[in-house]
């Protein structure tokens, strides 16, 4: 048994890496992080250093690979339904955030030093297929 780990994925911020390693581990994986508290303490510096790395041994690089590709990378609704576009009803949906005044720069900026997630950040779906973003309410 070797003891050297792979990086099988990389995210922007720590709470995305959490969420994959507790899966991850319910399937028996030992996982590690690294730069997960550098990106904690200033978020800003996640592009320059990479991101948070999600490492796991070697030899269970490729089981931990196909959970990964298990995980559906489109968005489901709270009751665990595929999301399907308004327009084209296509379910290649995906939830994005927009940051698009200074009111909601601010508050998604004061929400990172209050280690908060980003109440005032407004989300919104958009569709791979046709580029309609839309909202659900
Ligand atoms: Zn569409």
């Amino acid at each position: 048994m070797s003891n050297t780990f792979t990086t099988i994925a990389r995210f922007n911020y720590s709470s995305e890496a959490q969420i994959i390693k507790g899966r991850l581990e319910a399937d028996g994986i030992a996982v590690f992080l690294s730069d997960e508290f550098t990106i904690d303490t200033d978020p800003l510096v996640s592009q320059a250093i990479g991101g948070v790395k999600i490492k796991v041994p070697q030899e269970q690089a490729e089981k931990a690979k196909s959970i990964l590709e298990s995980i559906s990378k489109y968005s489901l609704t709270n009751e665990g339904k595929t999301i399907n576009c308004p327009n084209c009803n296509n379910e290649s949906v995906q939830l994005f955030s927009t940051i698009n005044s200074i009111k909601s720069l601010l508050a998604f900026l004061t929400s990172i030093f209050l280690r908060l997630l980003p109440f005032y950040t407004k989300y919104e779906y958009k569709c791979e297929a046709c580029n309609t973003n839309f909202n659900l309410e």
